[in-house]
């Protein structure tokens, strides 16, 4: 016995205490027993779970978390209440990817936020109220306490999305840069394709926001045939959706297609050739957005694993940081336009 006395423990003590815990959570309620069964087959030999105490203390607190987590999800659905159904829609979305904005380290300084956007990201994640129930000074809504108005109503919020949006995109194409694809920012559509002969002229020039035209090395994936990419970036509100509260990125999906039907409406491009990268305001990704980072990070990485892994981490973390840094600009505005000095919440 040296030094690490004090950090010993004795092993019958934790296997009896592992063992009590896990009755007692097994005895807790028949979800947690069957979530517990498929974890752990009941035993007669407590002595067992000894040979690896870590992993089945590792897979008590991932039973614990889920159970808790499901609970939390089944009191906020009974509630069944706009509210409930924002916060279960964050929630949700949260739980896709939404975190990554969190592993970013801001030795950066694209990774760094400042107290207020630090403070803004978390009151969000945890879904704190941003506000006293209230309603909107300037369009006389009722507006709930976590600020979805701020994300919903673009009326009120001159223009500020279009601020997020432009944030999302700079970081998304420094991604491309960094791995040495070569893209074109805001160019005009119809510099690159034909516009459909059903289309109307536009009251405004629609711009593609991320055009990637490499092909061979500076391209993102020349076997495919696809030199050309068409990177629609988007970011939209999972609360906007009706099954936001039920179903994971319902709202990343329903805007996915939304604007492939848009594109398509107006220009000849190839349904392989367009990505719709789509943010949920939470930081979820949809499933082509995800799709497409990990091919820039394949690229990136030629081959070795590691860095690919690396990279994706590394362009995760600064698309979500750059889009808490938005958020936080639309909320700031918010703050300060659409809701009365009182019902204010400082943080
Ligand atoms: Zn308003």
């Amino acid at each position: 016995m040296g030094n690490n006395e004090a950090l010993e423990i004795d092993h019958t003590d934790l296997v009896i205490g592992l063992q009590d815990a896990i009755d007692r959570l097994r005895a807790s309620s028949p979800q947690m027993a069957k979530a517990m069964d498929a974890f752990l087959p009941i035993t007669d030999t407590p002595v067992e779970y000894e040979k690896s105490k870590r992993e089945v203390q590792a897979r008590l607190t991932e039973i614990i978390h889920d159970e808790k987590y499901t609970n939390f999800v089944a009191e906020l659905t009974a509630e069944d209440s706009p509210e409930s159904r924002e916060r279960l829609a964050a929630l949700l979305s949260a739980g896709k990817s939404g975190g990554a904005w969190l592993e970013a380290s801001p030795a950066l300084p694209y990774y760094r936020l400042s107290d207020e956007e630090l403070a803004l990201a978390l009151a969000m994640r945890l879904g704190v109220p941003l506000i006293k129930p209230c309603a909107c000074t300037q369009c006389g809504q009722q507006m709930d306490i976590y600020g979805r108005h701020a994300f919903v109503n673009h009326t009120c919020m001159n223009g500020k999305a279009t601020n997020r949006h432009k944030k999302v995109n700079v970081a998304l194409a420094h991604t491309f840069r960094d791995a040495g694809i070569t893209v074109a920012v805001e160019t005009l559509y119809e510099s690159h394709y034909e516009r459909m002969p059903e289309s109307s002229q536009p009251t405004v020039d629609h711009r593609i926001d991320i055009h990637a035209e490499g092909s061979g090395d500076g391209g993102l994936d020349p076997v495919s045939g696809a030199p050309q990419l068409v990177i629609d970036t988007s970011v939209t509100h999972a609360g906007t959706h009706p099954l936001a509260h039920k179903i994971p990125l319902a709202a990343a999906k329903a805007r996915v297609a939304e604007k492939l039907k848009f594109i398509m409406k107006h220009y000849k491009v190839s349904k392989d050739a367009i990505i719709i990268f789509v943010l949920e305001t939470h930081g979820a990704l949809g499933d082509e957005a995800m799709k497409l980072l990990h091919r820039i990070a394949e690229k990136k990485g030629g081959g070795k694993n590691e860095v690919s892994a690396q990279f994706l981490r590394f362009s995760l973390a600064r698309i979500g940081v750059a889009l808490q840094r938005g958020n936080a600009v639309i909320l700031r505005h918010w703050r300060s336009a659409c809701v009365p000095t009182g019902n204010r919440i400082v943080m």
